[in-house]
């Protein structure tokens, strides 16, 4: 494998046959040794048992586990005792995040930004934890402006943070821009591009919508136009995926970050044809 920070996201199974699923998956992707596996977090309820759960099988098979933890709806003793049982677990890297607050939960708790965490997570727990932090490329859907969100993206490495994961993008220059854009404000922490692998358009169009990531018109004409074939939609991923991150590692991205959803296929390919 090419030195860098390559490591693959997943989502805690809902059900038993889900995490039989994942246990295979993560046998697949762990041949490429990432440098982690992380798992994502909710807000609120047995969700949160379950990121744990996948943590300590991750941690069981020797790999590297990085939890997820977002800050929206907790306190600061909830947040605290979550540390304390990763740390007791021997786990050494999180992604802290501030999340979105489901409908339904009234309280935004006592952190409102994921900077906030960052401070907590040094002030609880000193050096212990490499921390990985959120950024966005294409800028959060919520920012004010462009250069308000670099700003805030800079409160979360002054607060602490080690290094930063991004949204997904299809667009390297957004990426390289941006980068560019964090230096000019001194950020210097590696920024590893988030690379969301395309297997169904129907819901890679439901996320992007969410999250304010663009599928560029070219693209989206071209995936549309293959209406129910999968076979056509993700082969046409493949490529463009694959072209996206020589891209990014040729001019320069510190490792790639791939999101999953627990899946193995498509991060398997794109990886075999990268020459990793
Ligand atoms: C790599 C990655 C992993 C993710 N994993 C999860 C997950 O596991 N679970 C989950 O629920 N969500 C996850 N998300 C989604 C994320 O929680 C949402 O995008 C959320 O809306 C913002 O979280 P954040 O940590 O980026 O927030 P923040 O960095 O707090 O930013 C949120 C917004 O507030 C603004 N802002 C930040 N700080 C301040 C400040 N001090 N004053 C004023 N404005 C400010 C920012 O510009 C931005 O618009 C992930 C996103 C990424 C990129």
């Amino acid at each position: 494998m090419k030195n860098g920070l390559f490591s693959f996201e997943f989502f805690p199974p809902q059900t038993p046959e889900g995490a039989e699923k994942l246990a295979v998956t993560r046998k697949q992707l762990g041949k490429l040794k990432p440098e982690f596996f992380s798992v994502t977090f909710g807000a609120g309820g047995s969700t949160q048992d379950r990121t744990l759960e996948t943590i300590r099988q991750i941690k069981a098979e020797g790999y590297s586990a990085a939890p997820h933890l977002s800050c929206v709806g907790s306190s600061r003793d909830n947040i605290g005792a979550m540390l304390d049982t990763y740390r007791e677990m021997g786990i050494k890297r999180i992604v802290a995040l501030r999340g979105d607050l489901p409908s339904g939960m009234a309280s935004i708790g006592e952190f409102h930004y994921a900077n906030e965490l960052v401070s907590f997570i040094r002030a609880h727990t000193g050096d212990h934890f490499h921390i990985e932090v959120a950024a966005y490329p294409e800028f959060h859907p919520q920012a004010r402006s462009p250069l308000d969100d670099i700003r805030n993206f800079k409160r979360k490495v002054d607060a602490g943070a080690d290094s930063a994961i991004t949204q997904y993008f299809y667009n390297a220059d957004a990426y390289f821009r941006f980068v560019d854009a964090c230096r000019k404000q001194g950020v210097s922490v590696p920024v590893v591009p988030g690379i969301m692998p395309i297997v169904r358009f129907t819901q890679l169009a439901r996320f992007s919508d969410a999250c304010g990531a663009e599928i560029p018109r070219w693209m989206r004409k071209t995936l549309e136009s293959y209406g129910d074939d999968n076979e056509a939609v993700q082969a046409f991923g493949l490529d463009v995926v694959t072209q996206l991150c020589e891209k990014l590692l040729a001019g320069g991205a510190p490792g790639l970050h791939f999101y999953t959803l627990n899946q193995a296929g498509a991060s398997l390919e794109i990886w075999k044809r990268l020459g990793l």
